[in-house]
């Protein structure tokens, strides 16, 4: 697997400053759901430090200030650094450009990335999303209307607030992954295309890593329809076609990339909490 570096630092001393902290867990940050407040490694994760630091400057994130722009700066040169350094050590020469050429085959590969059933699949689901929370919101709101009164009237054995921290809980779930299972599975499409002739039998695949998340992302969405299912009977029909949508979604995704669930993910399929 090869290590990618997160960009975003301020110059490649800190980079490699932090790359040399044991504690760390080396690229971990490539395959998680970027669901950092729920991680249970962000003592352990790059990434996460290096945005700790720079949010301990607010002016680093001000567009008018000086601070803001000298922080791109030092990540472009930082990354540029280190891209240099990576070419270098895989042998790409970065003089040799064939623009055409290059463009043309990357849009030939998104395009049949995008039309992959899987991708379409996806991006539908992502829209369905949308257009089931646009069509629910009065079912919202009777529902929050049930549960102050059934607060109000404290019945024996009824607990109001568990349901609703199960039903926020599913729906932030749900708005977490919605976008990213078409991302990820973009990237894995895109990324299995790529690698066909370059990748070795039996080496981790980046695509597989990707597929995972993915695959992780419908799962806890499954879990997630299945909870509202619970709360909701009355939008049963809607919640039945989206499971059955994204259930097909990740069974394709699995026969797409066999290997995927066998990935190991840094950190999280390898450490103990
Ligand atoms: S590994 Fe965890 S802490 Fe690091 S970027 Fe991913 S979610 Fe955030």
């Amino acid at each position: 697997m090869n290590q990618k570096w997160p960009t975003g630092s301020r110059n490649q001393e800190d980079l490699k400053n932090l790359a040399g902290n044991p504690d760390l867990i080396s690229g971990i940050y490539n395959y998680c759901d970027r669901w950092c407040q729920r991680c249970p490694f962000t003592s352990r994760c790059m990434v996460f430090a290096m945005e700790e630091q720079q949010f301990d400057n607010p002016t680093a994130h001000d567009l008018n200030s000086e601070a803001f722009w000298q922080t791109i700066s030092d990540s472009l040169q930082a990354t540029l650094e280190m891209l240099q350094e990576m070419a270098e050590e895989q042998g790409i020469d970065l003089d040799l450009l064939d623009v055409e050429a290059d463009m043309e085959e990357q849009r030939r590969l998104e395009e049949e990335t995008r039309n992959h059933a899987c991708a379409r699949a996806a991006e539908a689901y992502a829209e369905t999303v949308d257009a089931w929370f646009d069509s629910v919101k009065d079912l919202f709101v009777e529902k929050e209307d049930e549960l102050n009164l059934r607060v109000r009237v404290n019945i024996l054995g009824d607990d109001p607030h568990e349901e609703a921290a199960s039903i926020e809980d599913a729906v932030e779930v749900i708005r977490w992954y919605q976008h990213q299972i078409h991302v990820k599975l973009f990237r894995a499409l895109h990324g299995a295309l790529e690698e066909r002739p370059a990748i070795l039998e039996d080496f981790p695949k980046d695509s597989d890593g990707s597929a995972k998340v993915a695959l992780s992302a419908m799962d806890c969405s499954i879990a997630a329809w299945g909870e509202l299912y619970r709360h909701f009977p009355m939008a049963e029909d809607d919640i039945l076609d989206i499971l059955v949508h994204l259930d097909r979604l990740r069974r394709a995704t699995e026969q797409e990339f066999p290997d995927a669930r066998a990935f190991v993910r840094p950190g999280f399929d390898e450490v103990e909490l």
